[in-house]
């Protein structure tokens, strides 16, 4: 964004338009800055007090109105530029023309790459890191310094990052400038500072890969997720990787194990005798989170620290009527939402879908697909946008799994499909069999998407081990902690034909369906009906891995995913080139590993019985889940694919450890701290007025006793050397100590007069519909 001086220069009136029509700026900011460049005050403020009470972001007077009514345009032009810097023009009427304007790619690239002598397709190549470096540095520097950003960032995924670090990633940010002996000032950024970063690697976790008398770390460029600009950072995707070359972040394995996939799809799909470039992950997210009032917020210690609440009583309103499921926006979210929406435009997220989600409170969106790992970098943004943004509009974010209890928790879907570079989606029957002239390639395909899941179920659970999950899975609201997949019947039926030996095209059937109203026309749906209890069901042309939490970086969901259909890809293509028949060999798989098709209702009582007589993977604890990936064949699976070496799988073992008990201890931390600083004094005060506890209300020695059992299991989690058996006596502390304390605590909030009680409650926190007047 250009700085406010050079602005003011250009003091004309349609230059002043332009700048604002380039930098999306709604139509109530424009009349604003007209006014103030018209030198008249009063309308300017009228505009403003319009802007920022529509806003409703009481947090921008104080800081705005002095320069607002300065009419001299380069303060307002300043204050102008904080609005727009804050990535909040409200209600945009054009997002079209902000779409993706910082993100350096296609049409905003080009203008740049052409002074250098290159055009946006050189970027289609990784290979311009090594030999175009130079001139794509000086097109990003001439870039940022056109949208006011002369400060970049090699940005990074750190291992154990999802959860509470800010932003998720790593970033040291560098200006652009060098400063002379002469005392002037330069610039200096080429091609090397673009593609490669050296920081510090040992406080990071790094399940000791790392040390501090060895702490050299890397960040390199990943030429295959664009780089962007937020505010005045050029934002550069890299990489993260010890001076030995062992990955330390998430994003590594990632494109080792796309590389993987796209290896042995590539060689598969050449004995089927279809020739592919190459293959990859695509994956559409849908986020789910909550908004709560930023008020509350403040008085709840354990979300602020931990982001979930340790205790709480239950309102007399929950879900019970489902009633909030895709309701009408509640307009204090709304707007928020729509601020979300317009800055992610401009970073070139294509987000595409927002509603209610079932418990209150509860919000999803969900972009439309694209490539993994830049699927995942915006991701990671999206997260860090909305909890920016929610914090102006006075809401808070929560991307915790299980924030509150008695309602449901949040996920985050992980929609997967593989396709060429041609966007040929090898899920789509139809496309596939046209573009490959194959009939036999697409039931091929889905055998070994079995095979894998029968196989790698047990990585597929890790993967979605977060310390939050262990609170969602096998309740009913997410699907059980048992890898299976659901195909519907037609899909089902057709593979069972194939088993048998028929090979012929997948044609399901299509119902026609009328309402019964005869003006409106018949319609037709698809032959898969939802499933929502699979963990893995298949529809519309892709795979939804449902299990997955909200807080996760979802790169080594998608590590698993790519690495374990490079494994079934690379036994059908070992195989075949052995001198196996190709329908053979997957006939074969899918009779080894029908068992994991599940087409039933896995909420019901009799799978987990039915699911374990059938030998699948089926791990009810996060951390045994965890313990898996030190398993040989897991080790194995990881190095044979040269995803991760042995040492790397093993780090990452001991950090996810690390970090499911890093987390319980907070949580208990916390309810200690609730319980000596709120909950008793609450009690001591109502007894010093009432001269008793009410009836029913726990006493102060049953919440000392809470106290103390806390700080026992406490104790004994800390006192535990060995990794796993720390996060397994964590998870008892979490699971059996912490329920069993917060009972207490929730008798206490239920008989206690509200005056005394201290912490805001559900009701509170919960329901922004009934307090739309919230101070939001
Ligand atoms: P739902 O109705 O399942 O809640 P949403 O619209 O919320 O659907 O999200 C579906 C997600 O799946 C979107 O991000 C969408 O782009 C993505 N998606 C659709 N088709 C594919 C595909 N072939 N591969 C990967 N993701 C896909
Ligand atoms: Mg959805």
């Amino acid at each position: 964004m250009p700085s406010p001086a050079g602005l003011a220069k250009s003091q004309t009136m349609t230059s002043h338009t332009e700048y604002l029509v380039q930098q999306g700026v709604p139509g109530l900011l424009n009349d604003l800055v007209e006014s103030i460049v018209a030198a008249k005050p009063t309308d300017a403020l009228s505009y403003a007090c319009k802007y920022l009470d529509n806003k409703r972001n009481m947090q921008l007077v104080g800081h705005n109105m002095f320069d607002l009514t300065n009419t001299n345009s380069q303060g307002a032009l300043k204050t102008l530029n904080t609005l727009v810097g804050m990535g909040s023009p409200s209600s945009s009427r054009f997002p079209t023309s902000v779409y993706g304007k910082h993100v350096f790619k296609g049409v905003v690239a080009e203008e740049f790459l052409r002074a250098q002598g290159l055009t946006s397709a050189d970027l289609d190549d990784p290979s311009w890191t090594k030999t175009k470096a130079d001139q794509v540095a000086a097109a990003v520097l001439e870039w940022g310094k056109a949208n006011g950003a002369d400060v970049f960032t090699h940005w990074f995924q750190p291992l154990g990052g999802a959860g509470l670090r800010p932003g998720a990633t790593g970033q040291v940010h560098n200006s652009v400038y060098c400063f002379n002996r002469d005392g002037s000032m330069g610039v200096d950024f080429d091609g090397k500072a673009l593609v490669k970063g050296e920081t510090d690697g040992s406080s990071y976790p790094n399940g000791g890969l790392r040390a501090t008398h060895t702490a050299g770390g890397y960040t390199i460029i990943d030429p295959s997720s664009p780089i962007f600009i937020r505010g005045d950072t050029v934002h550069i995707p890299a990489c993260f990787v010890t001076w030995h070359g062992h990955s330390i972040d998430e994003k590594t394995p990632l494109l080792r194990a796309q590389q993987a996939l796209s290896k042995e799809g590539i060689r598969l799909m050449k004995l089927l005798g279809w020739d592919i470039k190459g293959l990859q992950a695509n994956i559409g997210l849908e986020q789910e989170f909550f908004l709560v009032p930023r008020e509350a917020y403040y008085k709840r210690p354990d979300l602020q620290l931990t982001g979930r609440t340790v205790l709480g009583y239950f309102p007399p309103r929950g879900q019970e009527l489902c009633d909030h499921y895709m309701g009408a926006f509640n307009q204090l979210a709304l707007e928020c939402m729509k601020d979300i929406q317009n800055a992610l435009y401009a970073i070139g997220i294509p987000m595409r879908t927002r509603h209610r989600e079932v418990a209150p409170n509860q919000y999803e969106c969900a972009p439309l697909f694209g490539v993994a790992q830049t699927q995942i970098d915006q991701n990671l943004m999206v997260m860090q946008l909305i909890e920016e943004i929610a914090a102006q509009h006075n809401l808070a974010a929560l991307f915790q799994e299980k924030p509150f209890s008695g309602i449901n928790g949040s996920g985050k879907h992980n929609n997967w499909s593989l396709g060429d570079p041609n966007g040929i989606n090898l899920f789509n029957p139809k496309q596939v069999t046209a573009a490959s002239g194959k009939t036999e390639i697409f039931p091929i395909v889905m055998s070994a998407v079995v095979r894998a899941v029968d196989k790698h179920g047990d990585m597929m659970r890790m993967a979605i081990a977060s310390p939050g999950n262990d609170f969602r899975l096998g309740a009913c609201e997410a699907p059980p902690a048992i890898m299976s997949t659901y195909l519907g019947e037609d899909m089902t039926s057709y593979l069972e034909e194939f088993k048998k030996g028929t090979v012929k095209p997948y044609e399901p059937k299509v119902k026609t369906m009328s309402c019964g109203v005869d003006m409106i026309g018949d319609f037709t749906v698809p032959a898969e009906d939802r499933n929502r209890t699979s963990p893995f069901p298949y529809g519309g042309n892709r795979f939804e891995f449902r299990a997955v939490g909200s807080s996760q970086n979802v790169s080594l969901v998608n590590t698993v995913l790519c690495t374990m259909m490079a494994d079934s890809f690379k036994a059908f293509a070992d195989e075949i080139e052995g001198g196996a028949t190709a329908t053979t060999v997957a006939a074969k798989a899918l009779d080894a590993h029908w068992r994991c098709i599940f087409n039933g209702n896995g909420y019901g009582e009799s799978w987990p019985a039915e699911a374990t007589s059938r030998g699948l993977w089926k791990i009810d604890s996060g951390v045994e889940a965890i313990a898996c990936l030190e398993n040989t064949k897991n080790t194995q699976l990881f190095d044979t694919l040269k995803v991760m070496s042995t040492p790397e799988t093993l780090a990452r073992a001991e950090v996810m450890f690390n970090q499911y008990t890093g987390t319980v201890e907070m949580e208990a931390k916390c309810m200690i701290d609730m319980i000596r600083q709120h909950i008793v004094p609450s009690v001591k005060k109502s007894i010093a007025r009432a001269g008793a506890p009410p009836t029913g209300c726990p006493g102060v020695a049953d919440l000392e006793s809470c106290v103390a059992k806390l700080e026992a299991s406490l104790h004994h989690v800390e006192s535990e050397g060995n990794l796993k058996a720390k996060a397994a006596l964590a998870r008892v502390l979490r699971l059996e100590t912490m329920d069993e304390c917060r009972k207490v605590c929730d008798a206490v909030e239920a008989r206690l007069p509200a005056e005394f009680w201290t912490l805001a409650t559900y009701k509170e926190l919960l329901f922004l519909d009934s307090n739309q007047s919230a101070k939001c």
